[in-house]
């Protein structure tokens, strides 16, 4: 091994029935890059991007094959690929998402092999994409140390070891993989954005974790506590993007409106203070709306939020009673009014609903949608997914599904739960719903 190792970082293709480009950078694996800058030669793949700094030959590389919304979100190019048999009752395409597979061969082997490779993993039945990492980075070295940290890794450690990697990081947990490398790290540092040359967007976040404990939600698995991160480094990095030329940051906090005295407002107000530069904010993650008050409100849109995704899941007082009781729906219809009344138009507000939950039936569904769609504001309809060691995910996940995360799927197992022919009636009435008058 060379003074400096070479470290290859990979975001993985993604096979799935449906895959957007909803903001979707991989953050964990950015920030544990940042913290090896200078003490390891970085380069990066991300198959799911348009704007790598090192881009590889042909294919649906070309740009002008990723379209962008004006957020600077897109569909991500994608082929038909062999539907696994266990979703032969589902009467969807599965599909391959990304950059092709080829075109990463031969990326890789336009280069000296590397001593090892970092891989992002996201959703846990997103696993075949690692597969076929795998397989690449073996095929062009087998010296290659595979290291997966991410989503998939946390919550299916066992079923992540036996796709052959050398390490499999948890959660924070970092030290074995400090040891591996054997370098000793640098404290937390800006994200390695060096990975791309001209982000569309950026993603950031103020905090890791949530101090709720939502039955569905995996928030507590990934981080187990809530802890705000420094001021200057969040700044750092928000300045970063903004040189950087991205045009919108989408924050990754569970949490973004708790102790906003200490985070968010902190952070609001040295962005005012030093320009927004014309960058636009948004919240995918969804927002804690009982936590939501006027003054926030006016204060995150003088700073450039641009959308606000608010969590609702349900108006259903039965269901919320046994899912952690998030939002009751007169705190949703406060936020909102809230958020209207600092200027925010309906069209720009949006609450999620889930879809598919076993506890959350059709009629709860549509009561829920009819409910927001009073309030004026867009419907999201977020599929479930069963995730291992929550409660609900004990509580419904078949007991299957933790031998073959591709149970997990939120398609399939919403299909599963509810039937596809109402599953396309709800996603009808939602689309309907969400049509301007
Ligand atoms: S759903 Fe939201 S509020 Fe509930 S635990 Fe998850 S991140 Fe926290």
């Amino acid at each position: 091994m060379t003074d400096k190792p070479r470290v290859l970082l990979v975001h993985p293709p993604i096979y799935d029935f449906s895959a957007y480009d909803f903001w979707m950078k991989p953050y964990g694996l950015l920030r544990v890059a940042g913290r090896l800058r200078g003490l390891c030669q970085l380069q990066s793949f991300d198959f799911l991007c348009s704007d790598a700094a090192d881009a590889p030959p042909g294919g649906t590389w070309k740009r002008d094959a990723w379209k962008r919304d004006a957020w600077g979100r897109g569909p991500i190019p994608a082929e038909g690929t062999a539907k696994p048999e266990i979703f032969s009752f589902l009467p969807r395409y599965y599909r391959r998402f990304g950059i092709p597979r080829e075109s990463f061969r031969a990326w890789l082997e336009g280069r000296p092999a590397f001593d090892f490779a970092l891989v992002q993993t996201g959703m846990t039945y997103w696993y075949l994409g690692l597969v076929e990492t795998i397989e690449e980075i073996r095929r062009r070295s087998r010296e290659t140390r595979i290291v997966l940290g991410g989503c998939y890794a946390s919550l299916c450690p066992e079923h992540a070891r036996s796709l052959g990697a050398d390490l499999v990081v948890r959660g924070g947990e970092l030290d074995p993989l400090w040891r591996l490398l054997e370098r000793e790290a640098l404290p937390e540092q800006r994200p390695f954005w060096e990975a791309y040359a001209a982000p569309a967007y950026g993603v950031m976040k103020l905090a890791d974790g949530c101090p709720f404990r939502c039955s569905y939600c995996a928030s507590g698995r990934m981080h187990p506590g809530y802890a705000a991160r420094p001021l200057d480094s969040v700044l750092e990095e928000w300045e970063r993007l903004r040189s950087m030329g991205a045009a919108h940051i989408a924050f990754y906090d569970d949490a973004l409106l708790f102790q906003p005295e200490k985070v968010l407002i902190p952070f609001l107000n040295a962005v005012l203070a030093r320009g927004t530069g014309g960058l636009r904010f948004h919240t995918p993650n969804a927002l804690h709306a009982r936590l939501l008050t006027a003054e926030l409100a006016s204060l995150m849109v003088r700073a450039g939020f641009a959308s606000f995704y608010l969590g609702a899941e349900s108006i259903s007082p039965e269901w919320l009673e046994t899912s952690g009781a998030k939002v009751f729906p007169e705190e949703l219809s406060k936020a909102t009014e809230i958020l209207k009344n600092t200027g925010v138009p309906g069209s720009s507000i949006t609450a999620y609903l889930l879809l598919g939950h076993p506890a959350h039936s059709p009629e709860m569904i549509e009561s829920s949608m009819r409910y927001i769609h009073r309030l004026g504001i867009r419907i999201m309809l977020a599929e479930y997914s069963p995730v291992p060691g929550t409660a609900d995910g004990e509580r419904y996940g078949p007991a299957v599904a933790w031998q073959e995360p591709l149970w997990h799927n939120k398609t399939a197992f919403t299909a599963k739960i509810l039937g596809w022919g109402e599953v396309c009636r709800l996603k009808h009435l939602c689309q309907q719903l969400n049509q301007p008058e």
